[in-house]
């Protein structure tokens, strides 16, 4: 099989899994549904603005009566409409958001206005137009403002709250088996020096419910044929299969085999990387699996980087994207290259500055808890100097 770098690694998952986009609709209230991904087009029910209306507060007027003045003959607020049409000459004071009268073409700022009785005068000459937002100006009625595909934020909820729509057609949420193996492995509470809790299968199920799918923890696997067999198969009713632990090269280390038994298909077993050099993907029974080496930050990072893609496309979303940014390290790094490594790091509060956080290795929960984010190094390249930009994959 061949050993990939990061990049071919990647491609390679959002090769498999797109155009495998979910099929099954749920429609959820308007309130409930941030996260969820849009699973129909949304189109505006009316022209935005509905009407055409102020943007300051001052003087509806014909923009050709100033410099000069014109007689003051009402008042328009927002949420009220003035029926009566205003003719050269007469102006209508005006709230902002208010809807502009028939006949005036502008609004003046009551800022540069001044008023004797119910004369307005203004020595501003405004274009016509000037202080407006136009009906149908933000969009028109029938045209599309949210497509099919978007995971929805809230800038999407106020738009689906602005054209109306109490309900909202989402995909369902695909559900991902997460499968811990290790005969060390156990649940929290009391345990022995050499036994460790399980915390991958919660940290993923964090990462599962972030990425827009359901979490489906399986009891931990022993390593042991049957056993992982039999869990396995549960995992592989999901839709996404992830397992941690159980894909180095030990001599328990059993999951591949029990895998390649049940007529799985793999795209890799090595990716160039570190932590998670050991990274299994493939498909079995017709669902993908990630086999996660079980080091916490290998399983940690090795879902951040390929399967959280794998889930976002079976959300539904069209375009996962990684979120890599650049910024300066407050001292010198190098790594030994060959591989590309996402190692803990603190990123200050501002995004400005990336200092690598120390640690002992993969196996350190408390280094990634004192982390916000993991440097990139990348494979080609040995060394940084202090100030230098360096990429961040963002946590
Ligand atoms: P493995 O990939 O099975 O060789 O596991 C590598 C290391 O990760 C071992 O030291 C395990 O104790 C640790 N590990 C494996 N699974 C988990 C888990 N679910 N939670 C915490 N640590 C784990
Ligand atoms: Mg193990």
């Amino acid at each position: 099989m061949p050993t990939l770098n990061f990049e071919q690694a990647r491609e390679c998952v959002l090769r498999q899994v797109q155009g495998c986009a979910p099929s099954i609709r749920e429609t959820v209230p308007l309130a409930e549904c941030a996260g969820r991904v849009l699973a129909e087009e949304v189109t505006a029910d009316r022209d935005y603005p509905p009407l055409t209306r102020s943007v300051r507060d001052g003087f509806a007027v014909h923009a050709g009566d100033f410099p000069g003045s014109a007689q003051l003959v009402g008042e328009v607020r927002a949420g009220n409409v003035y029926t009566r049409e205003v003719r050269r000459g007469e102006c209508v004071e005006i709230m902002t958001g208010a809807p502009l009268p028939a006949g005036a073409d502008a609004v003046i700022m009551i800022e540069h206005t001044r008023r004797e009785g119910e004369l307005i005068f203004s020595e501003r000459a405004p274009e016509p137009g000037e202080f407006l937002n136009p009906k149908g100006s933000e969009c028109l009625a029938g045209a599309a403002v949210l497509s099919a595909g978007q995971r929805i934020g809230f800038a999407h909820v106020a738009m689906l709250a602005t054209v109306g729509q109490a309900e909202v057609a989402v995909w369902k949420r695909p559900r991902v088996a997460i499968l811990a193996t290790g005969d060390e492995i156990v649940e929290g509470g009391a345990v022995l020096d050499h036994q460790i809790r399980n915390s991958n299968a919660y940290s993923l199920a964090v990462q599962v419910r972030s990425a827009g799918g359901l979490p489906q923890m399986l009891p931990v696997a022993r390593d042991e044929v049957g056993a992982t067999r039999d869990l396995i198969e549960r995992g592989l009713e999901a839709d996404l299969l992830l397992l941690s632990g159980g894909v180095s090269a030990g001599k328990y280390d059993i999951v591949e085999k029990v895998l390649s038994d049940l007529g799985a298909e793999f795209f890799f077993d090595r990716v160039l990387i570190q932590p998670g050099q050991p990274l299994v993907f493939g498909k079995a029974r017709g669902k993908w699996f990630f086999g996660l080496p079980g080091n916490p930050a290998s399983t940690m990072v090795t879902f951040e980087l390929f399967a959280k893609a794998a889930v976002q496309l079976l959300t539904g979303e069209k375009e996962p994207g990684l979120p890599l940014v650049y910024a300066r390290l407050t001292e010198p790094f190098r790594h030994k290259p060959g591989l590309t490594r996402f190692l803990p790091a603190s990123l200050s509060a501002d995004g400005s500055r990336l200092t690598p956080v120390r640690w002992q290795g993969s196996s350190d929960v408390a280094a990634l808890a004192r982390a916000n984010a993991f440097l990139v190094a990348e494979h080609d390249r040995e060394s940084w100097n202090g100030g230098e930009l360096m990429r961040v994959l963002v946590k």
